[in-house]
């Protein structure tokens, strides 16, 4: 009976249990094991990874440049390791993950194939009893949320899908075996970030691909390209100096960001800009041309117009350009996609595009998809529908703080915390990249390890002074969540308003900025001014 507290707790069995085993879990499992605690992780899925176990599907990579989109508190590790493309795939990053594990002989001290169902504190014992889906309670003192940001994906609401005789496969658990695509028709919904970057792949290999798209996403092409070695020794040798450097940036990575407002420049050198980003650096730097491409509506306009005529000079078909062109919001309102041969692949034959803002969706037959117009033969329907992003690994479990406190209650106007980091209400509960954070506005993997050293110096401090419980004020929280939403609303997010950044993808989710959008630098600063005031707005006991 995971939520009942009228039988005393026994005493803490753990010093920290620590939930998911993605590059959070596993650093927050190396940092606190380093401090002599007694430390476990629980994952649900067979394997650790994160992300990187979970979306298997083919064409899967990280839009971050490899080189920075690692771990980098060692530099054991990061000198050992070798990354082979600019943007690592997929199995690259798993493998990398599994290597990181293997050397810090992490595995010992994680569960797999342990979904946590609910946790409940006891403000008797001060500690949190965690409980599994099997049933099992374990008791200890803190407890680590590293359930990742991207980590529960949307069901989808597809009248007819049990009807559907052909096969169902999902981009967030692909099977490890892989699909059989060749002289099949696949039909494909979802248009994001993992939408664009599977579409050329199900295009290449199958026999006809139908894309069905309710919104289209602005992309960018990646250029990935093979590690040059030289460029791979620059920054081994200069590796701890760049990551330094690129924790001052803006979200967390070194690109060559512009660093003045695109109102300095003329439309003709903006436009030189933006044509060399798109043309020849790519990915995600285009809006960072100027400091205000996500923030300023004529620079932002002038983006997004770019990019609405670079989609028209790739796509053939008119039409099917009109339908690939967002319209109604401006590039960075929704997360940015980066792709190899994204539009290209629109002048393929075999590929049908479907917009169903003007054909909706009606329902799944045994045959196929029916929309308000046509009925689509399909063999295979692949399904990139996204995340419930943020808030939805932490609301999926029973979390009870004080005096019977839901964190799913505490959450239903938005989800407030002091700093992304703490709840009020729930002592020595600690979230990693929680909302309220820079998370999924910069590399995440830099944030993750700013988090967990954070939360670490925070446990050791405690342990220290011998105090028991750390929380954060109700005043505190108030005021991050305001600050929050006060900057978010000066960006895109919250101008478009209708990205999973601001929780638009769930139905009867609360809709506010849910990323800190001051900039990683900022926050790194504030959180580590809190720390230096002695836990400043943090009650402690
Ligand atoms: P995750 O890797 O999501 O790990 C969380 C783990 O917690 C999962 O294994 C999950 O099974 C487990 N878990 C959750 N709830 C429970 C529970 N109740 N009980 C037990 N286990 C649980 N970020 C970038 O910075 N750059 C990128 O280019 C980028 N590309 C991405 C591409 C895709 C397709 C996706 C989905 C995400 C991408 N991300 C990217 C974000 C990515 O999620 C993070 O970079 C990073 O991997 C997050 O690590 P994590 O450990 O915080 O969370």
């Amino acid at each position: 009976m995971p939520n009942d507290q009228r039988e005393t707790s026994p005493a803490p069995a753990y010093d920290a249990l620590i939930v998911g085993a993605g590059f959070a879990g596993l650093y927050s499992l190396h940092r606190l094991r380093s401090l002599g605690l007694k430390v476990r992780v629980f994952e649900a899925a067979q394997d650790i990874g994160g992300t990187w176990f979970w979306n298997r599907y083919p064409g899967a990579r990280c839009d971050f440049e490899s080189m920075q989109y690692s771990y980098s508190f060692s530099d054991e590790i990061q000198q050992e390791w070798n990354w082979s493309e600019y943007y690592a795939s997929q199995p690259e990053i798993l493998r990398y993950i599994n290597f990181v594990a293997d050397k810090l002989n992490l595995r010992g001290n994680i569960r797999l194939n342990t979904r946590v169902t609910a946790a409940t504190f006891d403000e008797h014992a001060n500690s949190w009893s965690v409980f599994t889906e099997n049933g099992e309670r374990f008791v200890t003192s803190f407890l680590v949320m590293a359930t990742g940001c991207l980590s529960i994906p949307i069901e989808g609401d597809f009248s007819g899908l049990e009807d559907f005789a052909g096969e169902v496969h999902r981009t967030s658990d692909w099977p490890p075996e892989g699909v059989a695509l060749g002289g099949r028709r696949v039909g494909l919904i979802g248009t994001g970030s993992s939408g664009v970057q599977i579409t050329p792949i199900l295009a290449a290999e199958a026999r006809h691909l139908t894309v069905f798209q309710r919104t289209p996403h602005y992309s960018i092409p990646a250029h990935n390209r093979p590690l040059d070695p030289e460029y791979v020794r620059g920054w081994k040798e200069n590796y701890n100096e760049r990551r330094r450097a690129a924790r001052l940036s803006r979200n967390s990575t070194l690109t060559d960001a512009g660093n003045r407002s695109g109102l300095e420049f003329s439309h003709e050198e903006r436009e030189r800009e933006f044509a060399r980003r798109w043309d020849v650096t790519g990915g995600i730097g285009f809006i960072y041309a100027f400091t205000d491409v996500t923030m300023n509506d004529a620079v932002n306009q002038h983006a997004s117009d770019f990019a609405r005529r670079r989609i028209a000079s790739i796509v053939r078909d008119p039409s099917k350009a009109a339908a690939l062109t967002p319209r109604d919001y401006g590039i960075g309102g929704k997360r940015i996609c980066v792709d190899t041969n994204y539009y290209e692949t629109f002048n393929r034959d075999n590929v049908t595009l479907v917009d169903i803002r003007s054909d909706p969706i009606v329902r799944m037959t045994p045959q196929g998809l029916r929309t308000k117009t046509t009925e689509h033969a399909l063999d295979i329907l692949v399904l990139a529908i996204g995340f419930d992003a943020m808030t939805g690994a932490l609301t999926r479990v029973d979390i009870t703080g004080r005096a019977g406190g839901k964190l799913r209650d505490h959450w239903k106007d938005g989800p407030k915390t002091y700093l992304g980091l703490s709840v009020s209400g729930f002592p020595n509960l600690f979230l990693v990249t929680g909302p309220g954070s820079p998370s999924v506005f910069a590399n995440m993997v830099t944030s993750i390890e700013q988090h967990v050293d954070w939360i670490t110096d925070c446990i050791l401090a405690m342990k220290r002074s011998l105090r028991v419980t750390i929380e954060a004020t109700q005043e505190a929280e108030e005021a991050w969540f305001s600050h929050v939403n006060e900057v978010g609303a000066r960006t895109m997010l919250a101008k478009a308003g209708n990205s999973w950044y601001v929780g638009a993808n769930v139905p009867g989710k609360p809709r506010v900025v849910m990323p800190y959008m001051g900039g990683a630098p900022t926050y790194m600063e504030k959180i580590e001014g809190v720390a230096r005031e002695n836990y400043a707005g943090f009650r402690i006991n």
